[in-house]
């Protein structure tokens, strides 16, 4: 059976198997406070006595075991990825080239993204009037934001090890092994030869373990699908049903009408054909949630199902998993706005059309900045609700609902890092989707 089929069949047997816990074994919710990007959270969560929690334990160790070895990968596989990429291209214009094409594909479409999210959450307007019982309250000091500042700052790691040794820390690690790669380029000899033969190795072991580890996708995929399934209490969407079908129409018109256009007139790819070679990368990043654990699945279709040269996968895909993610950026905008509505509409707060821009603005710079890991989305929202001058709390009633959002959200991200390596790829010269 091809690898897609499997990943999809193991997808709805996952559903399957979640929804029959979910109406068959009973439960208990317990609500707890968690620490989420350091902020205090109340979550609803599955009392472990319960049977349901019993029956779950060996997909949630299953699901457990996937996730742990692709998080394994992360770190080896960015710093060796982005230093042979950009080493083996520093001496040249191709450097400059790749990277301006680069940043501007992603500019591009995380701002067609936020568009898209603006248009359809004015045009449908679900925060008027949401029975959301939130209110500003009358000694309200709204905190200090972060500001695109804060963000460069973080970038700038202060201990490499430190920066290595945290799977949030994407950005930090990008930025050292991007001046590592572009300084090995311009070595005196022996030591470039040396330097870039040792990165150039590290790398391939590193993608020759991540392919035997991604053979394991359809078992992962099918754990995780069923453990998010069977924990998830359904209740707490119904409040806000309206809010997540917007959500989800907003996130799916991007990625299958946006994104294949570009796709299609601007690279001349089958938007359909492109589709099927990501499947594996795609389904990965909906039931992780996570760009970043999504990494290794996405270099590998990207390189050997989509055909994209080693050297165009290695530098704009770790790069794309951290910084481009189209449906954080349309997300962060869509929720912000949302909750703006609300308050506008119970008198508390004025929506201008500067406070809107200021929304599209911050959106583009909270999803630069949101590591790709779960919910980072929602966390980086708080710190545009602060500058705006509201009350977080609206954005931590949104984490109850976060998870099924963030999956989509994810493979919104994925997808279009994969078409953008595609696109840039194809204007390189690569031969996109002839396999290897
Ligand atoms: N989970 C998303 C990602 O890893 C980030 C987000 O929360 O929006 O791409």
């Amino acid at each position: 059976m091809k690898m897609h089929t499997r990943i999809i069949l193991a997808m709805i047997l996952g559903l399957v198997v979640g929804w029959g816990l979910q109406t068959f074994a009973e439960a208990d919710y317990l609500t707890k406070t968690v620490m989420k990007g350091g902020l205090e959270v109340q979550e609803q969560v599955l009392d472990p006595e319960s049977t349901r929690a019993q029956w779950l334990v060996p997909f949630v160790m299953a699901a457990d075991i996937f996730m742990r070895l692709l998080k394994m990968l992360i770190v080896p596989l960015v710093l060796t990825s982005i230093v042979t990429g950009v080493a083996g291209i520093s001496g040249g214009k191709e450097f400059g080239r790749l990277g301006m094409k680069t940043l501007a594909y992603y500019l591009t479409t995380s701002m067609l993204a936020i568009v898209t999210g603006l248009v359809i959450i004015n045009l449908t307007q679900p925060g008027v009037g949401a029975a959301l019982n939130l209110a500003i309250p009358a000694d309200f000091n709204p905190g200090e934001g972060s500001s695109f500042l804060d963000i460069l700052q973080r970038m700038v790691p202060p201990n490499v090890f430190g920066a290595l040794s945290d799977n949030g820390q994407m950005l930090q690690i990008i930025v050292f092994a991007l001046l590592m790669g572009f300084f090995i380029g311009r070595l005196g000899q022996p030591h470039k030869d040396r330097m870039q033969g040792f990165f150039d190795s590290a790398f391939q072991l590193m993608m020759a373990v991540a392919t035997a580890v991604l053979k394991l996708i359809p078992y992962g995929v099918f754990a995780l699908v069923a453990k998010v399934v069977g924990e998830t209490g359904f209740e707490v969407f119904k409040p806000l049903l309206t809010y997540m079908f917007i959500v989800a129409g907003a996130l799916l018109f991007h990625a299958v009408v946006v994104l294949p256009l570009l796709l299609k007139f601007v690279a001349g790819i089958s938007p359909i054909a492109w589709f099927r070679a990501m499947t594996p990368a795609l389904m990965t990043a909906f039931s992780t949630s996570s760009s970043s654990i999504t990494l290794p699945a996405t270099m590998e279709a990207a390189e050997h199902r989509g055909g994209i040269s080693n050297r165009h996968t290695s530098f704009v895909l770790p790069l794309g998993a951290t910084i481009n993610m189209d449906g954080t950026a349309l997300y962060e905008c869509v929720g912000v706005i949302f909750l703006s509505q609300y308050y506008a509409s119970t008198g508390d707060f004025d929506l201008t059309i500067g406070k809107q821009v200021f929304i599209v603005m911050t959106a583009l710079f909270a999803s630069i900045g949101a590591a790709g890991i779960p919910s980072a989305g929602l966390i980086m929202m708080t710190a545009i609700l602060s500058a705006l001058g509201l009350p977080t709390e609206g954005a931590l009633m949104l984490l109850a609902i976060d998870r099924p959002l963030d999956m989509l959200r994810t493979m919104v991200n994925v997808w279009s890092d994969s078409c953008g390596a595609a696109l840039i790829a194809k204007s390189e010269g690569d031969a996109i989707l002839a396999t290897k």
